[in-house]
């Protein structure tokens, strides 16, 4: 493939901003040909270590966002620094007769975690668990090894950090099988999966499989799903059940710091949260233009915001950052001569994309990019690392015209100024948050593909266009082909 000039824009390595809104005009150094830089990039050893990291409803526009609003015009986050970058397609099943099953082009957090996870794709709702006939009807589990059971079973160390509750989708496709996402924990199945329960003669809860699973670090929130009783009427919950098998539980980032390493089969459960963690930024919910004729003097640091409107950053009491949290998971699970697998999610790039909440989306898109960081601090001195970043689905937000009266009276919208001192304005246009409508849980997920990056040993896996599913053998390391060693392929497809 022959590589064209770059476009003549502000570039990494161009002029930088001079001061204020002020930005590079023109090219940089933009007629070097990248050829050989890429070429030493190809690696085609299998790693030791795995770093995936997924930020929940992060497509291009959420990366956008946060990439102006911090960053501003010509910065670059961490995750544009890696080698390789693909888009991924991630529609779902619909439910059904079987054994085909039609696409379902805008799926939830459950079936898409699952693609990467086990490599095959399921229902809405459902957890490394093959499609059916309905959602409350169980599929099979046949065949849904998940990408961390298989590092575990191969003698690797394993880890899952999320901000959401850890038995949240995408925390419990590497670390559970059940029909419904909800299931989280044991008083949750009984009333949802009855037919999965422990009593049963199932696998039990998310939470449950979670501590049988035997993975050496899980931290996230969600210590209400824990704290549920095992038996129904019962008093042992499943933190005494995590106890009892072998973790240390911890609740503040004082006790994760007091845990300094997991010799002779020490495991931490670190749960700091009842529920989701709380987000780095303080809401600022978009809205309508009814309401704000409604309400003129609206706080504008709440509802709307303005072109002099910047986020706030919000207390969160004893609770880690998720670039802590990833920290310290990667210290921990380190010590192993056969390498580790490690999940990480920033949550709430999606749970604030639903709630029309610029501010809290946008938090959490740079939370989970100084994560990242955190990862490609760790490749940078462990070249035997692949970091792979990419979302599960798209998701509403967008960025639009800022001018006034552009946008339709029923479409939501909220404006903030960027670091390089512009404003930005975003809409929110799948749901109504206008007048007398609630300001949480409304927006919808999107159907567009989402970036996929990748960096380290056979991190040229993930480039093109890829499917959500091709994801899982890039995980597990694919074994070399007979074109290894060869630097340029010419093949013909
Ligand atoms: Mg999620
Ligand atoms: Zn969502």
């Amino acid at each position: 493939m022959k590589m064209g000039k770059r476009a003549a824009v502000g570039v990494v390595g161009g002029l930088l901003a001079l001061s204020g809104a002020a930005v590079a005009v023109g090219a940089g150094s933009a007629d070097r040909d990248q050829s050989a830089e890429l070429a030493g990039q190809l690696d085609s050893a299998r790693p030791k270590n795995v770093i995936l990291l997924v930020g929940d409803g992060m497509g291009d526009s959420e990366v956008t966002l946060g990439r102006y609003y911090g960053k501003g015009a010509d910065g670059r986050l961490n995750m544009d620094q890696l080698a390789f970058r693909g888009s991924s397609i991630h529609y779902v099943l619909s439910a059904g007769p079987g054994p085909n099953y039609a696409p379902n082009y805008v799926g939830d957090s459950a079936p898409t975690a699952t693609a990467w996870s086990t490599g095959h794709r399921t229902v809405d709702g459902r957890v490394s668990q093959g499609p059916s006939i309905a959602s409350n009807v169980p599929g099979s589990n046949e065949g849904f090894d998940t990408y961390l059971e298989i590092a575990r079973d191969r003698g690797k160390s394993t880890g899952n950090v999320s901000t959401a509750e850890i038995t949240d989708a995408t925390p419990a496709a590497p670390s559970s099988h059940i029909s419904q996402r909800a299931c989280q924990g044991p008083a949750d199945a009984r009333t949802t999966c009855p037919t999965e329960t422990k009593e049963a003669g199932g696998l039990g809860s998310i939470a449950e499989q979670q501590v049988d699973e035997q993975f050496d670090v899980y931290l996230g929130g969600g210590r209400a799903r824990y704290a549920q009783p095992l038996a129904a009427g019962g008093t042992d919950t499943v933190l005494d059940y995590a106890a009892d098998e072998g973790y240390t539980v911890v609740g503040t980032e004082s006790e994760l710091a007091g845990i300094t390493s997991l010799r002779r089969g020490a495991k931490v459960l670190g749960l700091f949260n009842d529920g989701n963690m709380t987000t780095e930024f303080a809401p600022l919910f978009a809205r309508n233009k009814a309401f704000y004729d409604a309400n003129p003097n609206r706080d504008v640091q709440v509802q709307g915001g303005s072109a002099t409107t910047r986020c706030r950053p919000q207390d969160r009491g004893t609770e880690p950052a998720l670039d802590a949290m990833t920290r310290k998971a990667i210290d921990l699970l380190d010590d192993n001569r056969k390498g580790f697998v490690l999940q990480v999610e920033g949550a709430s790039i999606d749970k604030r994309d639903h709630a029309a909440d610029v501010c809290g989306q946008i938090g959490e898109t740079l939370a989970f990019d100084r994560a990242v960081g955190v990862a490609l601090d760790y490749q940078a001195s462990h070249p035997e690392t692949l970091v792979i970043v990419t979302a599960d689905h798209a998701h509403t937000s967008q960025m639009t015209y800022v001018t006034d009266g552009q946008l339709p009276a029923t479409t939501s919208y909220a404006t903030l100024q960027t670091v390089d001192g512009a404003p930005i304005r975003v809409a929110y246009g799948t749901a109504e948050t206008g007048v007398g409508a609630t300001t949480s849980g409304s927006q919808t997920h999107t159907g567009a593909e989402v970036p996929v990056w990748a960096s380290g040993p056979q991190a040229a896996n993930i480039q093109g266009t890829i499917d959500q599913t091709d994801i899982f053998g890039v995980l597990n390391g694919k074994r070399p082909s007979r074109l290894d060693g060869s630097v340029f392929h010419r093949g013909g497809h």
